[in-house]
C-alpha cells in the first residue's frame, strides 16, 4: 500500500503536537508524536538508573511501543502505559540528553518507519523531514519565539499545583533546543523542501487551518 506521510518538526512547545492532533482528526490520518517514545526510552533509563555506559546494552530490554485506542496515540513500556508519566520537566530534560545517542535514535528509527509504512500518517519531531522520512509528501517546519512557547507553555501548567515559573520554563526551552540542535546525530534543523510555519501571532485553530491547507494544496 502506499500510505500518505506528512512531516511536522520544530522546536519544543511550537504546538506541533496539538495542531497535529487537530489536523489528522479532520484528515482522517493516525498522529504519531516521536517525542513520546524518546520520553518513554529516558523514563526506562532514569527509572533503572542507568548510566551512560549501559544505556545501550539495556535498551534491548525497554521494550517501547505505541497503541492507538479510538486514534489516540497511547505510549508504552513492555505492558504498561505510560502516556502520562512521561510528561514531566525531568523527563524532558532527560529525552532531550537520551536523544543525542546514537543507538536510542536507531532503535526508534525502525519503529517510526515501519508506522509510516503501513500508514496515512502525521509524524511530528525533531528529525522526520530531515532523516526519518525523507521522501514524505509534505514537511512543515513549525515553530514560533521562544517568549512565546513559554508563555503558552507556562499558561498550560500554571493550573496545575507545583507549576515552575516562567524564567525556569524559558531556560528550559532554550536548553532543550539548543541540545536538540547541536548534537551530531540527527539535529533538528528545517528540511530544505519544508514549509515554514511561524506560529507566534497565530492562534491554534489559525496555524492548524494554515497547516490543513498546506497539505491540502500538497495531496
Ligand atoms: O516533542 P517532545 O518535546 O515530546 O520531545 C522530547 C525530546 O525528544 C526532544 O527534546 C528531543 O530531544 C527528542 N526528540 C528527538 N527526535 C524526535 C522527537 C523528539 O530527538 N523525532
Amino acid at each position: 500500500m502506499n500510505t500518505i506521510n506528512i512531516a511536522i518538526d520544530g522546536p519544543a512547545g511550537a504546538g506541533k503536537s496539538t495542531i497535529a492532533k487537530m489536523v489528522s482528526a479532520e484528515m482522517g490520518y493516525i498522529y504519531v508524536d516521536t517525542g513520546a517514545m524518546y520520553r518513554a526510552v529516558a523514563l526506562y533509563i532514569t527509572e533503572n538508573n542507568i548510566s551512560d555506559e549501559n544505556i545501550e546494552s539495556a535498551l534491548k530490554n525497554a521494550e517501547v511501543s505505541l497503541r492507538f485506542k479510538d486514534g489516540v496515540q497511547r505510549v508504552y513500556l513492555g505492558d504498561r502505559d505510560v502516556s502520562e508519566l512521561i510528561r514531566t520537566p525531568e523527563i524532558s530534560m532527560a529525552a532531550s540528553r537520551t536523544s543525542a545517542i546514537p543507538a536510542v535514535r536507531a532503535r526508534l528509527f525502525d519503529l517510526q518507519q515501519k508506522l509510516a509504512r503501513e500508514n496515512n500518517i502525521i509524524m511530528d519531531g525533531r528529525d522526520i523531514g530531515t532523516v526519518v522520512l525523507p521522501n514524505a509528501d509534505v514537511k512543515i517546519f513549525l515553530t514560533a519565539s521562544a517568549e512565546e512557547r513559554a508563555n503558552r507553555r507556562y499558561k498550560e501548567l500554571s493550573e496545575k499545583p507545583g507549576c515552575p515559573s516562567y524564567e525556569e520554563i524559558l531556560r528550559d526551552i532554550n536548553e532543550r533546543d539548543y541540545q536538540d540542535m547541536h548534537r551530531e546525530t540527527a539535529p533538528l534543523r528545517q528540511a530544505e523542501d519544508a514549509v515554514l510555519v511561524d506560529t507566534t501571532e497565530l492562534t491554534l485553530e489559525q496555524s492548524a487551518a494554515k497547516i490543513t491547507e498546506i497539505i491540502k494544496e500538497r495531496i
